[in-house]
């Protein structure tokens, strides 16, 4: 666990989310400042602050993150319609936390490309 790391408070339960399902490895909780009807992230317990920060042995665990996703979306009933699945990297791309995180989106028509 990082001393001053937001996402690690929060899977550590220091800080207060509204979590919608975890495992093991993973916490999936709700957007605080929601982009669509479903924003839900989906992180790690390991602190990694970066995808730049993963190597081969990250495989495993990036495959069960977006496989996170893809059962959450089916839980919040947006399989079908779609989804979104979006990790930034650094913060040219958005990325304001840095504790790697999936971002699951839906419930509403997306553009693209992203802004
Ligand atoms: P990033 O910009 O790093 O890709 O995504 C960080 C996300 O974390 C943002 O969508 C932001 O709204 C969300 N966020 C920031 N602080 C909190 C918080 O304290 N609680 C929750 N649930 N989400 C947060
Ligand atoms: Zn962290």
């Amino acid at each position: 666990m990082a001393a001053d790391c937001l996402f690690c408070k929060i899977a550590a339960g220091e800080i207060p989310a509204e979590t919608v399902k975890q495992a093991d490895e993973w916490v999936a909780f709700r957007d605080i400042n929601p982009q669509a009807p479903t924003h839900i992230l989906i992180i790690p317990r390991e602190h990694i602050p970066t995808l730049n920060d993963m190597g081969p042995d990250g495989a495993g665990l990036l495959g069960r993150l977006l496989l996170a996703a893809k059962e959450i979306a089916a839980d919040e009933g947006i399989a079908d319609s779609g989804y979104r699945a979006v990790l930034n990297c650094n913060p040219g791309a958005g990325q304001s936390v840095f504790h790697i995180h999936v971002h699951l989106l839906g419930g509403r028509a997306m553009g693209w490309p992203p802004g």
